[in-house]
């Protein structure tokens, strides 16, 4: 299903069930894979691929509730820019992890020698 379609039906059911019932169900949906991804944490054998499956569900449930809440808030392009922004940010902090790490192993092994 194409980006448009789907969000001409979110837009329905904001009309439809109002502002305060979606951001409810986002809120109820974000628990749900909380409470899914602790549940995966403590499985074993078997039950690792029942809880995936779980997840998997959850993932679609959030990611549907967080459109709507983009829509809802008309955020979308806010929230893209605050991505780029945290992406890069998290970027050049592992990139100066990354230098310090080298930096003190360089200086471990000057020491050695
Ligand atoms: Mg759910």
């Amino acid at each position: 299903m194409m980006t448009e379609e789907r969000d001409k039906i979110f837009r329905r059911c904001i009309c439809t069930y109002g502002t305060n019932p979606q951001i409810d169900v986002a809120i109820e949906e974000m628990s749900e894979l909380i409470k899914a991804l602790l549940k995966w944490r403590r499985a074993g054998g078997a039950g690792l691929t029942e809880a995936r499956v779980c997840i998997v569900d959850e993932l679609a449930d959030v990611r549907i509730m967080v459109r709507q809440m983009e829509i809802l808030f008309q955020c979308e392009d806010e929230v893209e820019k605050r991505i780029d922004y945290k992406v890069r940010r998290q970027e050049e902090r592992m990139g100066k992890s990354k230098v310090i790490r080298n930096v003190l192993q360089e200086a471990e092994h000057g020491e050695k020698e």
